[in-house]
């Protein structure tokens, strides 16, 4: 039987038969792939952690069937303070929604594996962090990485640098200059924050002051582009 190790992280899980649980693992190597984790929901089991998501590790698997029969897992990070802040955990639950959404069957993305692992540590793990800034950051990084970054210097139809009022335009989900679309105005404030996110790396993102309004607006601006582009509503977010 084939045997194989896998970095990856839980992205969810669900109750199987009688003591089991599939999980879906993000995995570097592989991308998406379902492990069923046998006699997980019995008491005494010692892998109960690895059903858990955000769980971050190396997992032993064995091909089966159906999918891949978890014999073990090295563990690395469960990422448990998230569990301590329900707005954090609501928001990284997010990422976890659209790293499952982005990765088909059979896409392998180490780039997109990266910048998961990236926001969960800087959430969990830096100093005065702002989530909803990381997460935004996060959405704009993944829409680079499905090849429909936003282009904050010039309109999208015409080409011609940003003069005036800027538009999001919600059908093509680009910026476009006033002539050129029916769309949104965009505020200066969320079009330059929005920039300078998407040029700020995660680790200086404390860095960036927002506020509470600007951050509201230009999340929804990211996740409704995104949801677009994926063609899928992200339900607990939009409604
Ligand atoms: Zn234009």
């Amino acid at each position: 039987m084939e045997e194989l190790t896998v970095t990856g992280i839980v992205l969810s899980s669900m109750p199987y038969k009688d003591k089991d649980k599939l999980i879906h693992i993000f995995s570097v190597e592989l991308g998406v792939v379902t492990g069923i984790l046998k006699g997980v929901s019995a008491p005494t089991s010692k892998l109960k952690f690895a059903s858990q998501p955000f769980c971050f590790g190396k997992f032993d698997l064995v091909k089966a069937k159906d999918f891949y029969v978890v014999k073990g897992v090295d563990l690395v990070d469960t990422f448990f303070d998230l569990t301590s802040d329900y707005e954090s955990y609501k928001l990284c639950s997010l990422m976890l929604e659209i790293c499952k959404v982005v990765m088909k069957p059979n896409i392998i993305s180490e780039s997109l594996f990266l910048t998961l692992l990236k926001s969960l540590q800087n959430i969990v793990y830096s100093e005065n962090v702002n989530a909803k800034l990381c997460i935004i950051k996060f959405m704009l990084t993944v829409l680079k990485i499905i090849g429909y970054e936003l282009n904050f210097d010039t309109c999208d139809n015409c080409g011609l640098k940003f003069m005036g009022d800027i538009k999001f335009d919600v059908y093509s989900g680009t910026f476009r200059c006033s002539n050129c679309s029916g769309g949104v105005i965009v505020s200066k404030q969320d079009f330059v924050t929005l920039k300078i996110i998407q040029n700020t790396s995660f680790e200086k993102l404390n860095s960036v002051k927002v506020s509470l309004d600007c951050q509201d607006r230009i999340f929804e601006l990211c996740l409704r582009d995104l949801s677009s582009r994926l063609n899928y509503k992200f339900k607990s977010f939009i409604e």
